[in-house]
């Protein structure tokens, strides 16, 4: 690849590394004009496969586009959205596959958006899932709430464990 100090048209690998979790290679360059080092990062291409059948690569700007509809007048910041992008795209990764429908990325939004707003959450569901009636959104409440009480017995547990002072 070219240099990007020189632009000279080549360059050569003096080094390798795997990543800790295998997902990308990075890798030491250095420019045979200039002498000078770079490091070039290699990671699989996702691709995302749309409801009418086209493809296009995965973004996550277009995570953060889709999901801030959903936080409109939220106290959610553009740094809550970029993390939640990346997560996002960790969690796809993770499943080791290359190309994947917009179905499964719907799917690794849910649970980080879950975390970070619970309204953004039930509008983004709502619009994903197709929620087409009151039932659907009383379901969805009826879950978070369940969920949230776990947590909450969760907390009062650690307190009783806790040594008395
Ligand atoms: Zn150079």
């Amino acid at each position: 690849m070219h240099c990007p100090f020189c632009r000279h048209q080549d360059s050569r690998v003096v080094d390798s590394r795997t990543s800790d979790d295998g997902a990308s290679i990075r890798r030491r360059r250095q420019c045979p004009a200039c002498n000078r080092r770079f490091s070039t990062i290699e990671t699989a291409s996702l691709t995302v496969v749309k409801r009418s059948g086209a493809t296009e690569p995965f973004s996550r700007e277009k995570i953060v586009n889709g999901v801030r509809k959903a936080c409109q007048g939220r106290p959610v910041s553009d740094d809550d959205l970029a993390l939640l992008a990346q997560r996002v795209e960790e969690t796809i990764r993770g499943s080791g596959s290359a190309e994947l429908d917009a179905n499964e990325i719907g799917l690794a939004i849910l649970g980080p958006l879950r975390e970070l707003d619970e309204v953004a959450y039930l509008r983004f569901a709502s619009v994903y899932q197709g929620f087409g009636s009151l039932e659907d959104f009383d379901a969805a409440i009826t879950a978070l709430r369940a969920d949230r009480e776990a947590r909450d017995a969760d907390a009062d547990d650690r307190v009783e464990d806790a040594p008395e002072v």
